[in-house]
């Protein structure tokens, strides 16, 4: 039986003002080329690099909520190789004593068990330069060059697909949620390699390395494809080659990249222009100081305070500033102000609201910028309370929320200017019941002849005919008191 061993090796860039050695302005937007540089990013012989404390901050930030060691005593070193986008020749990264180690992450898989993936370490290196190709020429673009940049590295816990993306996930989510990096994928500033293995009981299988993995789908699809590509190699008696690939997305397929076979020799050393790191447990216990609240805990929270369901509380996971808003909207609930609890189910009523109209209201409208300046938390509460109190029905409540949003203004100022009441004079809804009666037949015979079916219908037309007016439980009582 082969069983995949997979490790993931991830890049992330350190949301600061500056860059890691010099005070050029980090601006992964930046769209002008080499606009943010001096002799430091540029390589110039004899610049000398200072230390970026702001990323350092960062990276421990990142350590602990990824319950690493942060390490008291760390240094940079300086990796040897020649690249284009590379002009000192040497990378400064750091080798044998990164800041963090030894940490772990928690990962909720889709059969509802959990998986732990240890972390080996975290360090802290400079990003390189760009290559810009147009045509037959390669230009260099230095804005990023010297950027922060951490790079994680997984223990090879992972044995699936689903695993590596779930893992993926969770991290960006922490990295954001801590403003340790926009963590955005697709702008490169989370990149993932995969290490990927496949073995028997007997014997380890051969570590094929896969880059250009700028989506958690393209994490997902080539660990799948490489699983199949590399067990039909050794269903046939051949032995998997220990390469470099590239994730084609267009093919959906990894390819050789065709890198030099044997290990590279980078040579570290100790960087003599930079000192080594010297951290104490104070300042680490004040940067502690500064982590928020992490999504598993959020989870934790939104289930035991206002038992969610798991779909929905992973919404809220994904969208933090709207379950920052839900918050507010439920402390402005009568029943949570009095005692931190509803006994009707105004929560749910309030989440579901959320969840799905008022998050469709924001997807249509492309000059969005925050819900609170839309909607008051106050405003949303009332609705809530109007609906709950039957004062009126779901369908009203759709089309109030709709014009909440777009004139900023009070529920039951719009229930009254736009005529949205309820019918309450019980003769009136009689006569609607009674034509509903007239022209359905068939589905009153229906009914009386034991179909529950009809019987929806005929609330149904009776709800279509009031415009939403009448409440469903209003509909059904004048229905079974007419036929
Ligand atoms: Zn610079």
């Amino acid at each position: 039986m082969l069983k995949p061993t997979i490790g993931l090796e991830i890049h992330i860039e350190a949301k600061t003002n500056s860059k890691m050695f010099c005070s050029c302005k980090n601006d992964p937007e930046e769209k002008e080329p080499n606009k943010n540089i001096c002799p430091v990013c540029l390589g110039h012989p004899g610049a000398l690099p200072t230390i970026n404390r702001s990323a350092i901050e960062k990276i421990i930030l990142a350590g602990l909520a990824l319950n690493c060691e942060i390490k008291n005593y760390s240094r940079f070193d300086r990796k040897s190789y020649f690249y284009p986008d590379l002009p000192k020749g040497y990378q400064i990264s750091q080798f044998d004593f990164p800041i963090c180690k030894d940490g772990y992450l928690d990962v909720h898989l889709d059969d509802g068990t959990i998986k732990r993936i240890r972390i080996n370490r975290i360090h802290m290196e400079e990003d390189t330069a760009r290559l810009v190709h147009e045509g037959p020429s390669t230009l260099v673009d230095f804005n990023r060059s010297s950027v922060p940049l951490m790079e994680l590295v997984t223990e090879p816990d992972i044995n699936s697909a689903e695993e590596a993306k779930k893992f993926a996930q969770e991290l960006q989510l922490i990295l954001k949620y801590n403003d340790i990096s926009g963590a955005n994928m697709e702008k490169g500033q989370m990149r993932c390699e995969v290490n990927i293995s496949l073995s028997d009981t007997e014997k380890l299988g051969t570590k094929v390395e896969v880059k250009n993995l700028n989506s958690f789908k393209a994490v997902e699809k080539s660990i799948e494809y490489e699983i199949k590509r590399q067990k039909e190699i050794i269903e046939k008696g051949g032995k998997v080659k220990q390469e470099t690939r590239g994730w084609y997305d267009d093919k959906q397929i990894t390819m050789d990249q065709r890198e030099k076979e044997d290990a590279f020799e980078y040579r570290y050393f100790p960087d003599p222009d930079l000192p080594p790191l010297n951290i104490s447990d104070e300042e680490i216990e004040k940067i502690k100081k500064r982590l928020v609240e992490l999504p598993e805990q959020k989870r934790k929270r939104f289930k035991e305070e206002y038992n969610l369901d798991d779909k929905s509380i992973e919404f809220y996971i994904n969208e933090p500033s709207l379950a920052d808003y839900f918050e507010k909207v439920i402390s402005e609930l009568d029943c949570w102000k009095k005692h931190k609890n509803c006994e009707k189910d105004s929560i749910k009523v309030c989440s579901n609201y959320i969840v799905t109209d008022l998050q469709a209201i924001i997807k249509n409208d492309p000059n969005f910028t925050s819900i609170d300046e839309r909607i008051t938390p106050e405003n949303f509460a009332e609705l809530v309370s109007m609906l709950e109190n039957n004062e009126i029905s779901s369908n009203i409540a759709k089309i109030i929320l709709l014009e909440m949003y777009k004139t900023k203004g009070d529920p039951s100022n719009i229930l009254k200017e736009k005529g949205l009441s309820q019918i309450t004079d019980d003769s009136e809804i009689e006569s609607i019941v009674k034509s509903v009666i007239e022209e359905n037949t068939k589905a009153v015979s229906d009914y009386k002849a034991g179909k529950t079916n009809s019987f929806m219908f005929l609330v149904g037309q009776v709800m279509a005919k009031s415009k939403g007016k009448i409440t469903p439980q209003k509909a059904e009582e004048i229905i079974k008191k007419l036929i």
